[in-house]
């Protein structure tokens, strides 16, 4: 039985996962680096350890001292939470090495699905539909040029470990097709260390839609239903909602249920999401994310299931508590992401917050771990609370969002609560008029 857990990360949801272990009464390990040493986590924790300077390299993505932590504390398992090493299969197998518990899934599930050509390559032999492009990593130009002939224009050319909405370039034609293979080659190179690079059917006015799934080590898996994430900016979702009100609840039924069979067929365990794009009534995979997700709480909001609870749950070799036929949907979830940046420029804001003032009532949550006087360091992603709203249906939550963003004070750094408002209004979004390119039009326009 996992007794304590050392948690991997910071901001939101290193209080998230806090709170999550709490309600089981397991004790909790915080780690932070020198800029954190106020941080909520680090002040509700049972303990801390300072583990190197601000720079990420040297304290969030520093394996060995985080392993040193959690050794020296006495924690039995590490929750990686997202982004810094949650998809990083080296330190999963070093934390298992340590005869200590990684909380997601199997090293080698995330080494397969963080390779997206090989996520793509897998998938498509479990049965499910994959944005049509090439089926193997494009080894030379004048391969590449053909292929991008039999796949068609236009065509996106994407790094085969590319991630954060990075390492994609569009080519419209043949014309433009050379120079951006080459680009994304070299961009691939440079940022992620792997230049391997493959080509998809660039898809114009999709839905971004993904699936929640869950699934234990007894062959059971579950899925929790979609997310609609269509709005973004630069490939990163701004703001997310649950249901997508493009799928009917037959669709959602039959199709979630072949994601969680082709998930058990796999042995994977833990959570987990399959991100597709929507067009023309169809979904396509585009890939895997091997943990837990920034929007996981809209799904909680509908379905009542405590996902980081699940998780810890059956990395502890529990089986799941739900069963699909538990799982139900109720009313409608939308999330915002409250960066610090300023809503115009979208330039990151470091400050420290001089006055805090969080929504309430009805149907409204908020992860964060801000409070009046707290520091916001710029070393880090500026994403720094989470405004969830829940409510019977799409229209009911739109008016207590824009509710509740209207009360959101956070004085002393810029924010995106003055977009968020400005979403909240539109017109095409009340309507839920929008695909993955709609925030981009807007601001042109703007
Ligand atoms: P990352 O791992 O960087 O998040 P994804 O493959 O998940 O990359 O894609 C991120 C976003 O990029 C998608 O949500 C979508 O907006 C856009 N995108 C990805 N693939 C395609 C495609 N084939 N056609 C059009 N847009 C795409």
């Amino acid at each position: 039985m996992i007794k304590k857990i050392l948690i991997a990360n910071r901001g939101e949801i290193a209080v998230r996962i806090l709170r999550a272990c709490k309600d089981l009464g397991i004790q909790t390990v915080a780690v932070h680096s020198t800029a954190d040493a106020e941080a909520m986590c680090v002040r509700l924790a049972d303990e801390s350890v300072c583990i190197g300077p601000p720079q990420p390299r040297e304290s969030y993505l520093n394996i060995p001292a985080i392993i040193s932590a959690a050794c020296i504390t006495g924690a039995d398992a590490i929750h990686p939470g997202f982004g810094f090493l949650s998809e990083n299969a080296t330190f999963a197998h070093m934390v298992e090495e340590h005869g200590l518990t990684f909380i997601g899934p199997k090293a080698d599930h995330i080494a397969m699905m963080g390779d997206k050509i090989m996520a793509k390559k897998t998938i498509t032999k479990l049965g499910l539909p994959t944005v049509p492009g090439s089926d193997a990593a494009v080894t030379s130009a004048d391969k590449a040029l053909r292929i991008a002939g039999e796949v068609g224009y236009p065509l996106l050319i994407k790094a085969a470990g590319g991630g954060g909405g990075r390492g994609m370039k569009v080519a419209r034609s043949k014309t433009d097709f050379l120079e951006a293979y080459e680009t994304a080659k070299r961009e691939a190179g440079i940022s992620f260390g792997n230049d391997r690079v493959y080509l998809e059917k660039y898809l114009e006015r999709p839905r971004h839609i993904e699936f929640q799934i869950i699934a234990d080590k007894y062959g059971n898996a579950v899925h929790l239903g979609e997310r609609d994430c269509s709005l973004q900016r630069r490939n990163q979702k701004v703001w997310e909602e649950a249901p997508s009100v493009v799928l009917s609840p037959e669709f959602r039924d039959e199709f979630g249920q072949k994601i969680a069979k082709s998930m058990a067929k796999l042995g994977y365990v833990g959570v987990g999401t399959l991100e597709f794009l929507y067009e023309n009534d169809q979904l396509f995979f585009i890939e895997m994310n091997t943990r837990i997700q920034v929007e996981h709480p809209v799904t909680e909001m509908i379905t009542g299931v405590d996902i980081i609870r699940e998780q810890i749950l059956v990395a502890d070799g529990q089986k799941l508590s739900v069963t699909q036929n538990d799982i139900s949907f109720r009313g409608h979830a939308i999330e915002c992401r409250i960066n610090s940046e300023n809503s115009q420029t979208f330039i990151p804001s470091a400050g420290t917050v001089s006055n805090y003032h969080c929504p309430g009532g009805p149907g409204i949550r908020v992860d964060s771990a801000l409070y009046d006087g707290c520091k916001i360091p710029p070393y880090y992603d500026s994403l720094i609370a989470k405004l969830i709203v829940h409510a019977n249906d799409r229209e009911q939550c739109l008016a207590r969002l824009r509710r509740a963003l209207r009360e959101y004070v956070i004085d002393g750094v810029d924010t995106l609560i003055p977009l968020h408002i400005e979403l909240a209004d539109n017109a095409d979004i009340i309507n839920a008029n929008f695909d993955i390119h709609f925030l981009e039009k807007l601001f042109d326009a703007n």
